[in-house]
């Protein structure tokens, strides 16, 4: 039997087997694995959701509880002054369109739904402004639901742990379904994007700290950060390369 080429890099296990190492390090690192955004029930964490969007969990915070004292039901966003609405999640960024969002959305719950927020994927992903990786939030930790919500810190330890290629969310979100066992879902979702808040930086990945750096093919990958300062800088007038 041929032996392999010296220089050839070690064949890899499959990724399902190589899932379960990874989490259990993840969970020895972060053993709380539960949603930032403060929250006491499906609304306010669908309405949490909707605004961190493009913003950190800890600014939503400081705005919703000013905002869930104001507005209690999906009704009460529904019938909210635009101007008022706009002004209150105004730190959240992109806010004309979040509190357009929030308004449609909870017109729909109140329309199709009682006002209530439904449990399922296929019936969250009908409201307005609610994507899968929102509607995988709620379902994860609202109605504790198996949910793989991939955002860009998901999506990026992906690829770097080399559990899947795509770039798509909803393709990477399909590939761990396969790969990873239903009950971790929510979980596992979690303590990635803890890791990628915390260690796995997308500009300045951190291996020589990461607790996982044995089990991740891409151990000293360069981050954005460095890919940035190799890219030479064109000059005005300059053609392109
Ligand atoms: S070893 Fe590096 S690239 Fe791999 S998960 Fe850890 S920080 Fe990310």
């Amino acid at each position: 039997m041929d032996s392999p080429a010296p220089d050839a890099p070690p064949k890899l296990a499959p990724a399902r087997d190589r899932v379960a190492p990874v989490h259990a390090a993840l969970k020895r690192l972060y053993p709380d694995a539960f949603t930032g955004l403060t929250h006491a029930d499906p609304l306010q964490l669908l309405v949490a959701t909707i605004l961190s969007a493009q913003c950190t969990d800890a600014r939503v915070n400081t705005v919703t509880p000013a905002l869930f004292a104001r507005y209690r039901t999906a009704r009460d966003f529904a019938a909210s002054d635009p101007a008022e609405l706009e002004r209150l999640v105004k730190p959240t960024g992109f806010y004309r369109n979040k509190a357009k969002n929030i308004r449609a959305c909870c017109a729909a719950l109140v329309e199709r739904y009682g006002g209530e927020v439904p449990a399922s994927l296929a019936d969250l992903v009908t409201l307005p402004g609610v994507g899968r990786k929102t509607a995988n939030v709620v379902l994860g930790d609202a109605f504790a639901t198996p949910g793989i919500t991939v955002d860009t810190h998901v999506g990026r330890l992906s690829r770097r742990l080399g559990w899947t290629r795509h770039r798509d969310p909803v393709r990477v979100e399909l590939a761990l379904m396969k790969i990873v066992p239903q009950e971790d879902w929510t979980d596992l979702s979690h303590r990635l994007i803890l890791h990628g808040r915390k260690v796995c930086l997308s500009r300045k990945p951190r291996c020589g700290a990461c607790a996982v750096a044995g089990l991740c093919p891409k151990v000293g990958v360069k981050g954005l950060a460095a890919k940035r300062r190799r890219k030479p800088t064109r000059q005005r007038g300059e053609p392109r390369p």
